[in-house]
């Protein structure tokens, strides 16, 4: 078995500890052939990433692959994009989407909300059916709504953690996933996909990708945690787009 790239690798430009190029030094000793650099969307509001730096970030990254290319890498720009209305905006437009070469999606909380309707629904209800029950099903029902909006909006190539963070209906959203393409990350730092999620979402034929989340550069290609749990979940590994058996 063999990982082909790491997808979802954060830097300084959001709220990671090394640069673009540390990231990518250990994704060249840990024998991978391609890594994402994918900090926070800039609708996050502690530690998104400033607009005005995705072209700066395209160009190191441009940079980076000529330094890089005879170590065979392949240096991707990417955004972990967020959610930010119930109707399935994101925090990036078609301007800035065309810097990117791959896009995900996440749902976090410290982003600024689309409209006041948005915001109680992110803040209000869902911490509240989060933690207390109070209309948990609603909540799930508009909260996998959102994702499916939005990966029909947006060139989404993957949902992160799906299920950690909000409550998603995972069998609904991987049939839809599946129509449009997208695939569900197996997080390496979050829980989410769990074991049952997981199970749940392979039934629909959806496929998957496992990435570290790396927040500082010693993590890039560390996927351990996820695949122990692809492994109790007996996902077969054919169906991981970012492993080769
Ligand atoms: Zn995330
Ligand atoms: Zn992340």
């Amino acid at each position: 078995m063999i990982l082909i790239g790491d997808y979802h690798t954060h830097t300084q430009y959001s709220h990671g500890k090394s640069s673009i190029e540390d990231n990518v030094k250990v994704a060249i000793s840990k024998g991978l052939k391609e890594i994402a650099i994918c900090d926070h969307g800039p609708g996050h509001f502690l530690y998104g990433v400033k607009k005005k730096n995705i072209p700066l970030m395209k160009e190191e990254i441009l940079r980076l692959n000529d330094k890089y290319s005879k170590d065979g890498i392949n240096i991707l720009l990417g955004v972990e994009s967020n959610i930010i209305s119930f109707d399935g905006m994101i925090d990036m437009d078609e301007k800035l989407i065309k810097h990117t070469d791959i896009l995900l999606l996440g749902y976090h909380y410290g982003i600024v909300p689309a409209s006041v309707v948005d915001g109680i629904g992110f803040y209000i209800k869902n911490p509240l059916a989060k933690f207390s029950g109070l209309g948990k099903e609603k909540s799930i029902e508009l909260n996998t709504l959102a994702f499916i909006k939005a990966i029909n909006k947006y060139p989404i190539d993957f949902i992160t953690h799906p299920g950690a963070k909000v409550k998603l209906d995972i069998k609904e959203l991987a049939r839809e996933a599946k129509k449009v393409g997208t695939a569900l990350e197996i997080n390496a730092k979050h829980g989410e996909l769990s074991v049952e999620n997981i199970k749940l979402a392979m039934r629909e034929g959806v496929e998957f990708i496992v990435n570290s989340d790396a927040h500082i550069a010693s993590d890039v290609g560390n996927i351990e945690k996820s695949l122990e749990r692809v492994e109790e979940s007996g996902l077969s590994l054919d169906m991981i787009k970012n492993i080769k058996t």
